[in-house]
């Protein structure tokens, strides 16, 4: 069934904003995507009704408080099919979540252990490891990526030794909008008893997940690419890895009992919740997620496949781009994104990004915090489009004319 676009776009009041005298046409969803009423409801009623303290206290309040906080831990299980909800960490953010998991779970690695990870990879999930190899001398060790900007999955074999403890790879690209094959990775992995763990940052705004099926260890992402606030990510966890995994943080509410000669520690999820949490973020990821299950898929996954297309396509038409453009990633709609990272020679990505930015258009231009891809592909940074479920064939279309606008003055 086609999605009644209005409809959806009438839930999300920042949309009907003017950019220097023009409608906003946001196409940075994949830096951060926009907040329904459902969530910007969700985070109001919550500071209005149960605002406390989570865990401490036997008042009202803070019960509700803490109900409302475990509730949101049990959404967002369901969203993406955890064994159960003490298997979600609450983070500040998938990047705080990528270093939970290297911290905790790279504690009891030891010299010559290795890390892979791939040359398609966010910075967040690069330097955890750096510092895991600085901390406890493991070796990092590198897939690389096919010229279609995918991870070059044809070099697990040689990549993945024995000594290998955990492949953590991105599950969308931030760059190239390419979706990676999760179970040539997990089967690699299995053979020589390794971990798995996912960066799902990208991969997270486009509907419920199975962490089961895709048989992983460790998943994490963040809230506010998600129609979430800021401030807020998970990292999901096996339960009996997460069992064994000492803490990263110490503080309040992530113990059993303290005395100053020895401490033990709280069951997961609280042994990695140290302090005081981001409860309402916490509550607002939980109603985004419940509002992105609501959504009707097929229809909605349909309409953004389609303005892909629109925008591929219309990319190889603007006539100024003629024999410059360079697109970053897969051409085809297949296993793929709507982030679209493309070069134009001669055209700097923010000089084109201001230009759009006077036509309304929202990009996002330079390294994308990937500066080893960028640097496999001979780019200093490229212009990047990413669209989401509100988004209208208009969007893509004023990004089209102001591109051309835009080319036929950078390259005068
Ligand atoms: N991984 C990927 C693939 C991302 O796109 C991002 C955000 N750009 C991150 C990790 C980091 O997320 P955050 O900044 O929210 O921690």
């Amino acid at each position: 069934m086609a999605i009644d676009l209005a409809a959806l776009r009438a839930d999300f009041p920042i949309l009907d904003l003017k950019v220097h005298g023009k409608p906003l046409h946001y196409l940075d969803n994949a830096a951060t995507s926009q907040i329904p009423r459902a969530v910007l409801d969700a985070l109001n009623r919550h500071e209005t009704t149960s605002r406390a303290n989570i865990l401490r206290s036997v008042h009202f309040l803070a019960e509700a408080a803490t109900e409302a906080y475990e509730g949101a831990r049990a959404a967002l299980a369901g969203y993406v099919n955890a064994y159960a909800p003490e298997e979600v960490i609450f983070t500040s953010g998938c990047t705080s979540a990528i270093n939970l998991a290297a911290h905790s779970f790279g504690a009891r690695m030891v010299p010559g252990d290795e890390v892979v990870i791939s040359l398609l990879e966010h910075h967040s999930n690069i330097v955890p490891w750096q510092l895991l190899r600085e901390r406890r001398g493991i070796e990092l060790k590198v897939l690389p990526v096919t010229e279609e900007g995918r991870i070059d999955l044809g070099a697990l074999e040689r990549t993945v030794t024995p000594r290998c403890k955990l492949i953590a790879l991105t599950h969308v690209s931030n760059v190239t909008g390419a979706e990676t094959d999760v179970a040539p990775v997990v089967a690699a992995a299995r053979a020589v008893g390794a971990k798995v763990l996912l960066d799902g940052a990208q991969r997270v705004p486009h509907g419920r997940l199975d962490v089961q099926a895709l048989g992983i260890d460790f998943y994490a992402f963040s809230g506010h690419k998600m129609f979430g606030p800021n401030g807020i990510g998970v990292l999901w966890g096996r339960r009996e890895l997460l069992a064994e995994m000492p803490p990263f943080m110490g503080g309040g509410e992530m113990i059993e009992r303290v005395t100053i000669a020895k401490t033990t520690y709280a069951d997961p999820p609280h042994r990695f919740e140290a302090g005081t949490p981001p409860i309402a973020q916490a509550v607002g990821l939980g109603a985004a997620a419940t509002w992105i299950e609501r959504l009707d898929h097929g229809g909605a996954e349909e309409h953004v496949h389609r303005l892909l297309e629109r925008l591929l396509d219309g990319l190889g038409q603007v006539a100024p781009a003629k024999g410059r453009l360079r697109v970053l990633g897969p051409l085809g709609l297949q296993s793929r994104f709507p982030v679209v990272s493309f070069a134009i020679d001669g055209a700097h990505p923010h000089d084109i990004c201001q230009i759009l930015d006077q036509h309304g258009v929202a990009l996002r231009g330079g390294h994308h915090c990937a500066q080893p891809l960028m640097e496999a592909f001979g780019l200093a940074g490229t212009t990047r489009a990413s669209l989401s479920y509100y988004n209208t064939a208009e969007d893509v279309d004023a990004f089209l004319t102001g591109l051309d606008d835009a080319l036929r003055r950078l390259l005068r």
